[in-house]
C-alpha cells in the first residue's frame, strides 16, 4: 500500500516539477508521519523515504530512538516551551512565526552548541484560523534573525486553505513565490531563500507548479489518520 502510494506521488512530483521547468530532484519530498508508528515509518524509509515531518513536538521526541535514520522536520506549531523536546532532533523547523519562538530557538540551539535552520510560517491567506504570521509582520522577524547566531532563516513555509477551489490557491502559491523571491532581493543578514515549503496531499501538484521545492505530504503517502488511536 506504502509502497504504491508513494510510487504514486513520486510520479506527480516529476510531472509536476518537469511542467514548472524544473527536475525531481529540484524538489525535496516531506513524509509527514503525524500519528503513524514507527513500523510504519521505518517501512516508508526503506523504501526510500529521506525525510520525515511531525506536527507535534512530542511525536517528534517519542518515536525519534525507535525511527531507522532519517531527516527529521517539525512542521506544526512550536510552542517555546517545547523548542526543547526536538532542538537536537530535527533539521528544520518550518513553523517560526513569532520573534519569542525564534529567541528561544536560539537560546536552546546555543546551549546544544548547534545551529538551526528555521522557515517563517506565513499566513497568506489571511485566513483567521489559520497559523503564520501575516505578511506586513514579515519584515520584523527577518530583521531580528539578523541578530542571532544559533539560527539561520531558509525560506518560507505555508499552508493554504482546505478548499475545491484551487484556483484560490494558485493566486496564495504565486503569491508566496512573489514574497520568498522579494526577500531575497532584499538580502537580510542571516536569511536565505533556499526553501519554499507548500503543498501538502491535496495540492502539492499546484504548489510545485506555482514553485514549491519542498512538499509535505502525509494522507497522499500513509492513507487517512486514525486520530482515535492516539
Ligand atoms: C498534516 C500536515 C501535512 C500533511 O497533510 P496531508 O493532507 O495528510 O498530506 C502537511 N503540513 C502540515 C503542517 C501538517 O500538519
Amino acid at each position: 500500500m506504502i509502497r504504491e502510494n508513494l510510487e504514486e506521488v513520486e510520479r506527480k512530483i516529476t510531472a509536476a516539477a518537469i511542467k514548472s521547468g524544473r527536475s525531481r530532484e529540484d524538489i525535496k519530498l516531506i513524509a509527514v508521519t503525524k500519528t503513524h508508528g514507527a513500523d510504519i515509518m521505518n517501512e516508508a524509509i526503506r523504501l526510500g523515504v529521506t525525510d520525515i515531518g511531525e506536527n507535534k513536538p512530542q511525536e517528534v521526541r517519542d518515536k525519534f530512538e525507535h525511527v531507522l535514520p532519517a531527516k527529521w522536520h517539525l512542521i506544526g506549531h512550536l510552542q517555546t516551551n517545547k523548542v526543547k523536546y526536538v532542538i537536537d532532533k530535527v533539521c528544520l523547523i518550518h513553523s517560526v512565526d513569532s520573534i519569542k519562538l525564534m529567541d528561544e530557538i536560539e537560546r536552546q540551539a546555543q546551549k546544544h552548541n548547534l545551529v538551526m535552520d528555521v522557515l517563517i510560517q506565513v499566513n497568506i491567506s489571511g485566513e483567521e484560523t489559520k497559523s503564520g504570521i501575516k505578511k506586513e509582520e514579515l519584515e520584523d522577524l527577518l530583521l531580528h534573525a539578523g541578530k542571532l547566531e544559533h539560527v539561520k532563516v531558509k525560506g518560507l513555509m505555508t499552508i493554504a486553505p482546505k478548499t475545491d477551489n484551487s484556483v484560490t490557491n494558485i493566486l496564495h502559491f504565486d503569491n508566496m513565490r512573489r514574497l520568498f523571491i522579494d526577500i531575497q532581493q532584499k538580502k537580510y543578514d542571516n536569511v536565505n531563500m533556499v526553501y519554499l515549503s507548500m503543498g501538502m496531499s491535496g495540492d502539492f501538484e499546484t504548489a510545485i507548479e506555482c514553485g514549491a521545492n519542498m512538499v509535505r505530504v502525509g494522507s497522499a503517502i500513509f492513507g487517512e489518520r486514525n486520530y482515535s488511536q492516539k
